[in-house]
């Protein structure tokens, strides 16, 4: 059974791990696609402008269509960096709309804006599977989240034993693993997450790969 590492910016492939590429379509990035990789396709909130918007949301919505995009993102908010906030709302409800009307997931990036988000989620009704990658919060608000119907992907932050996102990791069996652009591989995070839960490396790739087939739509 493979590793499925569900949000990465590592290009290539590699033995045993699906990985599902993620970039940013934004202008001034690389559009060619690598030829014979999963991906996910965004406009991620550092790098999207509302100036080149109906630019890169056409682009966007032109190369989703492809079946190996797996996932729309990743897209979202960050309270720290990219255009204001009241902007990236408009960025982010565009590609939200499109991952409805396409039945695909959402991968999302949330600096600082989970209220907000949340809000979104319910103003927009959105019906496709919304997954928050890199969670690395506390337990409560993790819990919140999951509550409201969000899910999670866990990245290194699972490393740090009584960390937020490990302790909620240890009592929940809904969620996905990724490296992002980690510097350590997603073995390791595979082994960290088995770890806290007791159990294999091969029991966690079950999981994770029955959690993937439970929210994938096409
Ligand atoms: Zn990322």
């Amino acid at each position: 059974m493979q590793f499925l590492d569900l949000h990465t910016h590592q290009e290539g492939k590699e033995d045993g791990v699906r990985r599902i590429l993620s970039l940013s379509l934004t202008r001034g990035m690389q559009f060619a696609l690598p030829e014979d990789q999963e991906l996910s396709l965004g406009l991620h909130p550092w790098f999207a402008t509302i100036e080149h918007l109906e630019e890169d949301y056409s682009r966007l919505a032109e190369a989703v269509k492809e079946t190996r995009v797996k996932l729309i993102g990743e897209c979202g908010l960050d309270r720290l960096k990219g255009e204001s906030l009241e902007n990236q709302l408009i960025i982010l409800r565009k590609q939200l709309k499109l991952a409805n009307e396409l039945h695909k997931p959402v991968i999302l990036h949330c600096v600082r804006c989970f209220e907000e988000l949340m809000a979104l989620q319910k103003e927009m009704k959105v019906s496709v599977p919304l997954i928050i990658h890199g969670f690395n919060k506390d337990e409560e608000l993790g819990r919140k989240l999951l509550e409201k119907g969000f899910y999670l992907s866990f990245g290194k932050a699972i490393m740090h034993a009584n960390s937020g996102p490990a302790d909620l990791l240890k009592h929940i069996d809904m969620f996905f693993l990724e490296t992002d652009a980690a510097d350590c591989s997603i073995q390791e995070i595979y082994q960290a997450a088995a770890n806290l839960k007791n159990t294999t490396v091969e029991e966690m790739k079950a999981l994770i790969f029955a959690n993937w087939k439970k929210i994938m739509l096409i």
